[in-house]
């Protein structure tokens, strides 16, 4: 099995659908209201999970009901939270409002994610014991600087999503082994709008990266190698919230597994593409046996 440890964020979803967004000032009546499991971090956790990883969640959660939800949607998935802290104050929330023609806004309040500012006693051991650290950029950056600090220190590949994107400092790009921005992040982060040569400029600062590309696939480079274009199969995407999530834990599995990286990344398009097929985030995500019956 594959050992993961993902050091990141969990977040209430809280979703209004209204048939057109409020303007300043306006105050319109929406259709329906849902509260989802979310945050890139848990994700993360639990698409690792759900295709066979030994996943532990480190993190935070607030001391209210959200924190409660949080805490057992990862466990009911196979994630190991008892590294997921309870801290004072409220969950990270992200106030979502979709719109008829599925335009979203989003509004997110880190809550207690943004009281992660290190590593805790245990998560040092707990990272040097996977195989694997993901990382994302819903954390203060202290914390995730930490943990990759640590998974360098023991050996642990680390693979880091840079959402939402910013300026990364050069510490944690050089404890970065693989970076997987989607098409804008690799854009913001290099200025460069052609994915080739985004992805040829990210080499100069990390060994390998895999860049998504939504419905056009992705594209894998690593210094030396011939990069390589993974085509998404084609399916019909109703909700791609977490695509890229998906694609993440996905990976990480597959590679963990031993997996060459081009058989990885054609798995974790499989698992996505399923993902993209039905509603949600976390209940998007597909289980191992979906995924190898439809990687066949
Ligand atoms: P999100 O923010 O919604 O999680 P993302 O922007 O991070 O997604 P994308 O590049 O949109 O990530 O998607 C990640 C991967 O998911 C793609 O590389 C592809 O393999 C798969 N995917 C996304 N959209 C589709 C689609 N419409 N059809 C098939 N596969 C898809």
């Amino acid at each position: 099995m594959t050992a993961i440890a993902v050091l990141g964020s969990t977040n209430m979803d809280l979703v209004a659908y209204v048939p057109k967004a409020p303007r300043a000032g306006e105050t319109v009546t929406g259709r329906e209201f849902r509260t989802v499991p979310g945050g890139k971090g848990a994700n993360q956790a639990v698409a690792a999970a759900r295709l066979g990883g030994e996943v532990v969640m480190i993190g935070a959660v607030g001391a209210d009901e959200f924190g409660v939800r949080l805490r057992s949607a990862l466990a009911a998935s196979g994630v190991e939270t008892a590294a997921l802290r309870t801290v004072e104050g409220a969950s990270g929330t992200a106030h979502i409002t979709v719109d008829d023609e599925g335009a979203n806004s989003i509004v997110v309040i880190p809550g207690a994610n943004g009281r992660v500012t290190g590593l805790e006693p245990g998560d040092d051991s707990r990272i040097g014991a996977a195989d694997c650290l993901l990382l994302q950029l819903e954390l203060p950056l202290e914390a995730v600087l930490a943990g990759a600090r640590a998974a360098r220190a023991h050996g642990v590949r680390t693979v880091l999503t840079p959402a939402p994107a910013q300026p990364l400092p050069p510490e944690l790009l050089a404890a970065t082994d693989l970076l997987v921005p989607n098409e804008h992040e690799a854009a913001a982060l290099t200025g460069l709008t052609d994915p080739h040569r985004a992805a040829e400029a990210l080499l100069r600062e990390v060994p390998e990266v895999v860049i998504t590309l939504g419905a056009a696939g992705s594209l894998y480079a690593a210094r030396g190698r011939e990069p390589l274009e993974v085509p998404a199969p084609r399916v019909r995407a109703v909700d791609t919230t977490a695509a890229g999530d998906t694609f993440v834990g996905a990976l990480a599995v597959g590679l963990g597994e031993g997996r060459a990286v081009p058989e990885a990344l054609r798995w974790a398009s499989v698992a996505a593409a399923l993902s993209v097929q039905r509603p949600g985030a976390q209940s998007s995500m597909p289980t191992r046996a979906e995924t190898d019956a439809a990687a066949l």
